[in-house]
């Protein structure tokens, strides 16, 4: 990869080819072909700014990190020291980390900040965008209504919850992730960590100047609690008081609720039902993290998508995650399975099951179990031994212009 972002652009290969299963999805198509490398790396802090918005199909291995750069480094002349480079090597950075910590991501990975005590609870109010604070309700509202945010909201939402609300920043995480399109365990939980200085040294902080920098009028907090100065803020979050907020905001809203299984509306008759395969059938298994159809689907093979609901019960989804999810999954497959995924051990005996690896609890027992190939997902950059404490140090690195590649 190195060489391919060390490339220089070769006119010939200026006529933008898209591989035909990117070509099936229309909505990540545009987005990719609206990338502008340059304002990215201009504007991509603002919240108006040129981000990709393709972090819901490279979360569920619709389109890898490793296929989405080469093509950037080839049509939109993507460059080692980009920005947009960097940022696609937090994620893969974030997943090395849970390759190393496994669950243990779920808990602080460092003390945090001493003697503070953070409530297991989400305020009501946070919950329902009626904090009285724009910045913080028009978030949730966005949230809810669209499973993304852009990341200095995301950033801005878990500080308020975890610094000024003073709330567990493990309870913030898992909410946050029920209802974004594009949850991912590792860059959402160890971003979580990272705002709350679990996972970094000092914990991130925002005022009303930060916001007023970066956000439009409407996500505005002048006049706010959050209009102060950074040592007041830091003041608060290493003390044992809590932001007073709540009562002054619009109309609450609801939280959609989280869904352990797919909405009715998405199943089809025998989703519940393991198959019949033929013996000697090669099965490929795809997943809610493996979107992309084979690329080279050996002779005859069947593809078979599988939801593995116990999975699901511990971190359900919103519905418009589901809407995003399963349609894909049963695009790219010929059957689909929805149940515990246990069941497919006897229709599946003695086949050959091809299967990509998972990181999620369930999926992660449940997959090895099946398949007779277990492949790891594709990466953008070296996955290291062992554990690199700082995206700075694995930057460095394995970085692509790293030390060590
Ligand atoms: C509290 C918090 C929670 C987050 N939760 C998630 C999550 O659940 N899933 C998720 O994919 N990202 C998460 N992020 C990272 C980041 O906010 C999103 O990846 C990004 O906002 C997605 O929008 P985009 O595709 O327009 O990103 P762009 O800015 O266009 O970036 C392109 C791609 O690079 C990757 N990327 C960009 N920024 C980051 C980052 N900081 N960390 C890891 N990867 C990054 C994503 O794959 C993204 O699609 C979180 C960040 C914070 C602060």
């Amino acid at each position: 990869m190195r060489e391919q972002l060390a490339l220089q652009i070769d006119p010939a290969s200026q006529a933008e080819v898209l591989p035909e299963a990117w070509q099936a999805d229309p909505l990540f198509a545009a987005r990719l072909q609206a990338v502008d490398v340059a304002a990215y790396g201009r504007s991509r802090n603002h919240l108006d700014g040129a981000v990709t918005g393709l972090s819901p199909w490279i979360s569920h291995g619709f389109a890898p990190v490793p296929q989405v750069v080469a093509w950037l480094v080839r049509y939109r002349g993507l460059r080692a020291r980009h920005k947009l480079a960097y940022e696609f090597a937090w994620r893969e950075f974030f997943h090395h980390v849970w390759g190393q910590l496994g669950d243990g991501i779920l808990e602080s990975v460092r003390p945090g900040l001493a003697g503070v005590r953070y409530a297991p609870e989400l305020p009501a109010s946070v919950r329902e965008a009626r904090t009285g604070i724009p910045t913080v309700d028009v978030a949730v509202r966005t949230l809810y209504h669209s499973g993304y945010l852009h990341n200095h909201a995301r950033m801005w939402l878990a500080a308020f919850v975890v610094h000024y609300a003073k709330v567990d920043w493990r309870v913030g995480a898992d909410w946050m992730l029920a209802h974004l399109l594009d949850g991912d365990l590792a860059a959402n939980h160890l971003s979580w960590q990272w705002v709350a200085a679990t996972f970094s040294r000092k914990p991130y902080l925002f005022n009303a100047e930060n916001v007023a920098r970066h956000a439009p009028p409407e996500w505005q907090c002048a006049g706010t609690a959050l209009d102060a100065d950074y040592a007041t803020l830091d003041a608060l979050a290493r003390g044992s008081g809590r932001m007073l907020f709540g009562g002054r905001g619009g109309e609450p809203v609801s939280e959609p609720p989280p869904l352990a299984c797919p909405p009715p509306a998405l199943l089809q008759a025998g989703d519940g039902l393991p198959p019949c395969i033929e013996k000697g059938r090669t099965v490929v298994l795809l997943h809610p993290w493996h979107l992309r159809p084979p690329a080279r689907k050996p002779g005859g093979a069947l593809v078979l998508g599988v939801v593995h609901l116990p999975f699901h019960r511990q971190f359900p989804w919103s519905a418009q995650r589901w809407q995003f999810v399963l349609p894909r999954l049963r695009r790219a497959c010929d059957r689909l399975f929805v149940g515990d995924a246990t069941m497919l051990a006897l229709p599946l005996a003695g086949r050959r099951v091809i299967a990509e690896r998972v990181r999620y609890a369930g999926y992660r027992e449940v997959l090895p179990a099946l398949a007779t190939e277990l492949r790891d997902p594709p990466r953008w950059l070296p996955d290291p031994p062992r554990l690199c404490e700082s995206f700075s140090q694995f930057w460095s690195r394995y970085g692509p212009e790293g030390r060590r590649r």
